[in-house]
């Protein structure tokens, strides 16, 4: 009789203590959000004043990407039409205004096509335009745009050298995937054609990690159409609650940081010099802090957990 209720206690504790693990479920993004925005804006003209305020009226971030040795300067730049579009540069000390809520990120400090140059003009490119920015700003300058869009697997390689993490083209994939390489970034599409896509991406309710990066140049909503095109976009996308609007490095740091998350059939890791993450469980969305570690009684789609982290193998 004895022996029978020590089973009974047994399987009692066993049933309990299985119960009180929760499944873990997926990464999310923060808030078990599943979707993220960004919005890249290249050069760093004067029309970045009028786009940061239509931004910051939206709650939404933008990651301006800038040309350091002109900021506060005004040159022309030769078109092939023969036309010469002059631009005016933001004043170097106003970075801090203007981007307040946005992030900074490098563009090359003068704006040279990567492919036509030697690898140290490169570097001196991407380095004296991180330098400048930071002493201008006191940030950590860890995003940029290629100029021009142009890059390879070698540039991309020698990228990786430097302080930058994620490096943007032009290529557009009118897809609303994450990268394989964070340093050969293609974007979703041109903000001229964000309305195209922005109805497929507000009513996109997939549990996977998604995003819509959007990218263009201030100085083009010179053209009043596109520019009301932009208003209606940031309108009506600044209302999804369930987007993350995020600079691209703070993505990307994020990105990295579920990579290190050590999880099995028993627990998950986070280890302790890592950030912090967003899991979904079983029993609900739950923060997991640096260093935190829990109890699980299974994952429950191994499937789809790979896919939502099955994006940046490489460098
Ligand atoms: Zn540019």
């Amino acid at each position: 009789m004895t022996r029978l209720i020590i089973l009974f206690y047994g399987c009692f504790l066993l049933f309990s203590s299985c119960k009180q693990k929760p499944v873990f479920i997926d990464f999310t993004y923060p808030e078990g959000k599943y979707k993220a925005l960004v919005l890249s804006y290249d050069d760093g003209t004067i029309q970045d004043i009028q786009l940061a305020n239509l931004f910051d009226q939206h709650n939404l971030v933008g990651t301006f990407n800038l040309n350091s040795e002109y900021l506060g300067t005004k040159r022309g730049w030769p078109q092939q039409n023969g036309d010469t579009i002059f631009q005016k540069y933001v004043a170097k000390d106003s970075l801090l205004f203007i981007y307040k809520n946005h992030e900074i990120a490098a563009h090359g400090a003068l704006h040279k096509n990567f492919i036509d140059i030697t690898d140290k003009e490169i570097l001196d490119e991407v380095n004296i335009d991180i330098k400048n920015l930071t002493e201008l700003t006191d940030r950590k300058i860890i995003s940029m745009a290629y100029p021009f869009g142009n890059t390879n697997d070698s540039i991309a390689k020698l990228i990786s050298t430097t302080e930058i993490v994620n490096a943007r083209t032009v290529d557009d994939t009118y897809k609303f995937d994450l990268p394989k390489n964070y340093l050969i970034w293609n974007p979703t599409c041109h903000d001229s054609k964000v309305l195209d896509y922005l109805n497929d991406y507000l009513i996109l309710d997939k549990p996977k990690l998604s995003l819509f990066y959007v990218w263009g140049h201030s100085w083009e909503f010179e053209d009043q159409h596109r520019w009301n095109n932009m208003v209606e976009f940031c309108e009506k996308i600044g209302k999804a609650n369930d987007i993350w609007s995020v600079g691209n490095g703070e993505l990307t740091k994020y990105l990295k940081a579920i990579k290190k998350v050590q999880i099995n059939e028993y627990k998950i890791v986070n280890p302790l010099n890592n950030e912090l993450v967003w899991i979904k469980l079983s029993t609900g969305i739950k923060k997991l802090e640096a260093g935190e570690t829990i109890e699980i009684k299974t994952i429950a789609n191994k499937q789809t957990s790979k896919k939502n982290t099955d994006h940046e193998q490489g460098i």
